[in-house]
């Protein structure tokens, strides 16, 4: 008996041809084995319980690397072949084979880092088919040595033989290398290279003595220090970051049992070969690592460098953060690294990062995987699709946290991680990601690309610009909408209630939507419901400075005097001035530079303020996700109204009720009650309407999506409330919530485009 075999999916690059010929072997089969452009073809012969042996092993112990989406498979009545081999590609023009993502070493490799003697000990470029770098080191396709940042490392004979070995575990490892033909690290002290035998060592050393060291890896840099308050004040200084989290790198599961607390599902993903950064519950407070938050970002040792890094020390974690200054990509070249003066000495290496990989970030919200950021270990593999798609899309996104999509067939590709937008390094960064993801997806002609709604977004312009070099239509969507269908492509449905609650997008009114419940279905949307609109004084500083939303949202509600005189009892610090507060209310009364939105962020922003939590906005979320820590403390036991408007056309959540609550219960309450009770009453709110929405338009599914997502209390509040209405709850586990997911949900919606 003869099959013939055709499989599809992640299976070249990652070791699939010598696996299907150590079980080909196992079976005693004929034949062979080769990749073709979309797959790998396999032919075998023998006896039919052989054939069906094999199969099962296909099935069942495949690469761990390895992604199988389809089997096909032909029988015919016929045997020829003598011996089974692993035969040349077949050349073919247009390739699918999907890029395997970069993922920890494994624990073979790991063994022969760590035993003395071998010849790849301490090693840190160690790699084999199942491990190790993939897309940061991919120039262009096919995946071949000579098409990735290994090709200015000729291999040496012993790896060589290896590579062409089936039945090594090295065997077509494209980036595999070792002391003799691999690339270095060198150490380096501000930009003068010192004299070291041994880099590694020194930098462990350097790290116990209390030094800021920059680690150039394999698809990005980091810095590091030790957990001490000092050292990471210093760090902060140099990083201008005042309060942002930084994450760690711990060497163990057991050292962060030590500092958080974890359940199954995080230890789950913090082993696993795509070592994101889990965000966890502290235990223990280092102040300075996240600062008056109730969560800490850990990840554990993912390449041979962190293994060997933690070998030579017994510290049992450090700061382990993304090397760049605010909003701008990591520094990922020697020169720019040793030049940055972010670090006291700088461990770097001679191979060119071809694609910047930050970390990726995971947090588990209402008991289920959230991406923050999806990156390092994900991309570029593709979300699948329940629907063929008729148009190839260039989605870019929003303005922060961008990470741009490509749809074609019934895939969408999600970029890595881009970023803050307004800044002109992130800007080339974005145009680098576009051609290498245009590369690698091998999409063809871009029949439209697709943007937000905000007229000057830099991506917007980019996007106006591209269209037109790429001879594309052009394709503008609204944010929220956006969210919505992000959610629905990853749950595969084609009708939803949605619950779009973030920051701030632009609205199709010319206000700033942000806390909206659409019905969504066919590609279009009816905005059924939202927050109450509120004016935000000085339009962007509102969002810089949230007592300036106190002020707005309690306007209607208050004399002028009398304003005045609360926000100078309770608020006195969330002002430069006197002058300043003056300057807020005569905006409000003119309604001069005074911006609208419906923002659910604006409100927790302000409630954050009021409770006298946080006056500043340093970094994206930060009085929100404040208010998140403080009310973690405490139970929603404080009476806040939640006030529906149904006499208009859109149903509609009276926010200002809820602001006046949080300042009338300020002085019998305490805070953390206040703050659970104020998000409590939103997500209440929030549900009340999705679920009037739900009814009234015969849908099954209500969802959520945006950064408000990320906020476990609100988002398990939700969804108990509509399941406890017989409505299904959906929320985002393989695209980001956040505006990371936004260019998924734009690709889809520009299928819609009209030529
Ligand atoms: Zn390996
Ligand atoms: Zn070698
Ligand atoms: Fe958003």
């Amino acid at each position: 008996m003869r099959a013939k075999i055709f499989v599809q999916g992640i299976v070249q690059g990652v070791g699939f041809r010598p696996f299907i010929y150590r079980i080909a072997k196992q079976n005693s089969l004929k034949g062979f084995v080769r990749n073709v452009g979309n797959g790998v073809e396999i032919l075998v012969e023998g006896g039919d319980d052989k054939i069906e042996s094999f199969l099962r092993s296909l099935k069942t112990e495949a690469p761990p690397l390895s992604r199988i989406d389809e089997i096909k498979v032909n029988y015919e009545k016929v045997e020829r072949y003598k011996d089974f081999q692993i035969v040349k590609s077949k050349k073919s023009g247009i390739s699918e084979s999907i890029i395997p993502p970069d993922v920890c070493i494994c624990d073979r490799c790991l063994k022969e880092v760590s035993r003395k003697g071998d010849r790849r000990h301490d090693y840190p470029f160690t790699v084999c088919v199942d491990c190790g770098a993939r897309f940061t080191i991919i120039k262009d396709l096919p995946y071949d040595r000579e098409n990735t940042t290994m090709d200015e490392f000729p291999m040496c004979k012993d790896c060589q033989g290896e590579y062409e070995n089936p039945i090594d575990r090295r065997y077509h490892a494209e980036p595999t290398c070792c002391p003799i033909c691999g690339p270095r690290y060198y150490l380096f002290k501000g930009e003068k290279k010192l004299n070291v035998k041994n880099p590694i060592k020194e930098a462990a050393n350097l790290l116990e003595d209390y030094k800021i060291v920059a680690l150039m890896g394999l698809g990005g840099t980091h810095l590091a220090c030790k957990l001490r308050d000092d050292i990471v004040s210093e760090l902060r200084r140099r990083l201008r970051r005042l309060e942002q989290p930084f994450a760690i790198m711990a060497r163990d599961i057991k050292t962060i049992k030590d500092i958080a607390h974890i359940n199954e599902k995080e230890e789950y993903l913090l082993r696993s070969l795509r070592r994101p950064i889990v965000v966890l519950r502290k235990k223990k407070e280092y102040y300075q690592v996240s600062p008056r938050l109730d969560s800490i970002g850990i990840m554990l040792p993912y390449s041979a460098l962190h293994h060997i890094l933690f070998s030579y020390t017994d510290e049992p974690a450090f700061i382990m953060t993304s090397a760049n200054i605010p909003g701008e990509p990591m520094l990922i070249t020697q020169e720019e690294i040793t030049a940055s003066n972010l670090s006291d000495y700088s461990l770097v290496h001679n191979r060119r990062i071809e694609n910047r990989t930050d970390d990726s970030v995971i947090r588990i919200v209402d008991g289920r995987e959230a991406f923050i950021r999806r990156s390092r270990g994900y991309v570029p593999e593709p979300i699948e699709l329940n629907f063929e798609i008729e148009k190839t899309v260039l989605a870019l996104g929003a303005e922060l946290n961008v990470a741009i999509c490509i749809s074609k067939n019934k895939r969408a590709f999600l970029s890595q991680y881009i970023g803050n937008t307004t800044k002109v390094r992130t800007i080339e960064f974005l145009e680098g990601a576009i051609k290498n993801l245009i590369g690698l997806t091998r999409c063809g002609k871009i029949d439209v690309v697709a943007v937000d709604l905000h007229p000057t977004y830099n991506t917007t312009m980019l996007g106006e610009e591209l269209s037109e070099k790429l001879d594309a239509d052009l394709m503008r969507i609204q944010h929220h909408h956006a969210h919505i269908a992000s959610l629905m492509a990853e749950n595969r449905i084609d009708e939803i209630v949605g619950i779009a609650s973030d920051g701030i997008g632009y609205g199709l009114d010319g206000t700033f939507w942000g806390g909206e419940v659409f019905v969504s279905k066919n590609g279009e949307f009816e905005r059924l419901g939202s927050l109450d609109i509120q004016p935000m004084p000085g339009g962007d500083l509102a969002t810089r400075f949230p007592a300036r939303m106190v002020a707005g949202v309690l306007y209607k509600r208050y004399e002028e005097e009398e304003l005045k005189g609360i926000l100078s009892r309770e608020l006195n610090d969330g002002f430069k001035n006197e002058k300043e507060m003056d300057l807020v209310l005569k905006q409000l009364e003119r309604n001069f530079n005074v911006a609208q939105t419906t923002s659910t962020g604006r409100i927790l922003d302000a409630v954050s303020a009021l409770l006298n939590n946080c006056y500043e906005r340093t970094y994206e979320g930060e009085p929100a996700m404040k208010l998140e820590g403080l009310a973690s403390e405490g139970e929603p036991s404080v009476d806040i109204p939640i006030k529906i408007d149904k006499s208009s056309k859109r149903y509609i959540l009276d926010t200002t009720a809820i602001v006046d609550a949080v300042l009338l219960a300020k002085d019998e309450d305490n805070r953390e009650d206040i703050a659970a009770s104020a998000q409590n009453a939103v997500a209440k709110g929030l549900a009340e309407i999705s679920i009037i929405c739900a009814k009234k338009s015969r849908i099954e599914k209500i969802g959520m999506s945006g950064g408000v997502a990320y906020n476990d209390a609100i988002i398990s509040t939700i969804r108990r409330e509509v399941e406890e209405s017989g409505f299904t709850f959906l929320s985002q586990t393989k695209a980001p919530p956040g505006d990371g997911g936004i260019s998924l949900g734009q690709a889809i919606l520009a299928q819609r485009s009209k030529s």
